[in-house]
Order: structure tokens, then sequence, then C-alpha cells
């Protein structure tokens, strides 16, 4: 069973500097692993107010060079070998998390790097181990060019779309999941350049065959907070036949057993 954990659903500038919705990333706990995706600003300090532990991740996967998405990186580095004293635990990134290129400069010191037991940056398509899961880097159409989704599979299959735009093509990648995680930037009818709104949200969920049991939409900007993501989630479910929920900060989601053997889909606790 799978549980995730909301340090944060805010996307775009003005909810991240503001903290009109906190923006400390999600934490995936499945199959014995504790991944913390997207470390961004005020990571730390929620984990605390979440009572999350941060030391027994084995796992940080951070998708794109922007610093809603990687500002607390080294430190929750040096959460995961405890106080950089252990080297333990996996880093997977985006090409320039790690190396940096054009606008871009690493997100991460040689220091940092050196801490987990292994750290490696990913192209999209690309896949490799943490545990006994398998992560899959999926492709993105955002402002930081070489960003990446993940797919991580284990007993259930999660998917994480990270800041895209949705693109024909981009649903080969999002196919039979248990649990997709979509950041939608925008609400109905404003469209914003490289991010997703609910509109191609809709066309993005129509296009994938093998639906995924649940989505959860977060990542919010505040057109989206101001047309209210809960609404967004009812609309996009109906018109798609897909279970969708906004996201809470602090939220914990958890699929359960029951749900499965019913054949009803995931219920969540
Ligand atoms: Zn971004």
């Amino acid at each position: 069973m799978a549980k995730i954990t909301f340090l944060g659903t805010a996307g775009g500038r003005v909810t991240v500097l503001t903290q009109l919705r906190a923006s400390g990333g999600i934490i995936l706990e499945l199959d014995g692993e504790m991944l913390h995706i997207d470390p961004g600003p005020g990571a730390l300090v929620r984990a605390k107010q979440y009572k999350v532990r941060l030391r027994k991740l084995t796992g940080i996967l951070c998708s794109h060079c922007h610093p809603d998405h990687y500002t607390d990186l080294e430190v929750v580095i040096e959460s995961m070998t405890q106080g950089a004293k252990k080297k333990r635990g996996v880093l997977l990134m985006g090409e320039n998390v790690l190396k940096g290129s054009g606008d871009f400069r690493p997100a991460v010191s040689p220091y940092h790097i050196k801490l987990p037991e292994k750290a490696a940056s990913l192209k999209p398509g690309e896949k490799t181990s943490l545990g006994s899961l398998e992560i899959k880097a999926t492709p993105t159409r955002h402002g930081e060019p070489k960003g990446i989704g993940f797919v991580i599979s284990g007993s259930e299959k999660i998917g994480y779309t990270s800041d895209t735009e949705y693109f024909p093509g981009l649903e080969r990648h999002f196919e039979g999941l248990d649990v997709l995680i979509m950041n939608i930037l925008r609400p109905r009818n404003t469209e914003w350049p490289e991010h997703m709104s609910t509109n191609q949200a809709e066309r993005f969920l129509k296009a994938i065959k093998r639906k995924p049991k649940l989505v959860i939409i977060q990542g919010f900007g505040m057109k989206m907070l101001r047309a209210n993501p809960f609404r967004e989630a009812a609309w996009l479910g109906k018109r798609t036949r897909v279970k969708v929920i906004a996201a809470r900060d602090g939220q914990v989601i958890e699929t359960t057993r029951e749900g499965k053997k019913q054949g009803l889909g995931k219920f969540i606790k």
C-alpha cells in the first residue's frame, strides 16, 4: 500500500513566495522505501510541522532546476544521511539539477552529491532502481528544458508529472497507474505556456488508455486557488470519469487493500 504525504501543494511564484500554500514537496512511502519528491522551500519546516521524519528517507527525487522544487534539497540530503554521517539513500535528479546548463546552475554541491549511496541524473525514458522500486523518468515540456517527471513502480505504480504542459505523447508514459499526481497551475480557460491547466489535464487524462485509479492534483497557482481546486477536481473527474481529488497541505493519502479487492479503484483514508 502506498502512503503519500503532501508537505506542500503550491505552484507558481506567487503561491510559493507568499506561502499561501506550502512548498515542501511530496513524501511517498511504498514497499519499505520512503522518498521525498521535490523538496522545495520550507521542506524541513513542513516535515517537522506534519511529523515526517526525514532521517528515515531512503531516496530523494528532484525533477527540475526551479527553486520551488529544489531549494531544500541539500538539507534534506543531510537529513537522509543522518547529519551527513551515514552514506545512505539514493538521489535521482533531472540533468540540470546535477550539472546545470545554459541559464541553470547545479542545485546541489559536489559535497552533497557524495553523501548518498548513489546519486545520478536521469533523462526522459531512462530507468533505474531504488531498493526494490523501479524509477523511470518521464518527459516534460517546461521552462526548464531538462526537467523530468517520474513513474515509481513497486507493488503499486505511482506517477508524478512534475511541471509540464500537456503535449501529445505524454500519456504514453503514464499508462496503468494506481495513482497519478499532477501539477496543475491554472484552472479552466486560463492557459499558461509550459504548465498544465485543468483543460489540458482533461485532454491528458482522456488520452491515457489505461486510466489511473486515482488522480491527485496539486501545484496550484493563484488563479487556481481563486477558482477553487476542489471545484476544478470535481469538474475534471466528471469529464474524464476518473477519481480526482485536490490535495491540501499536510494531507495524507493512503491507498487501501479493500479498495483494490472490491475492484472499485482504491479507497483513500
Ligand atoms: Zn518549474
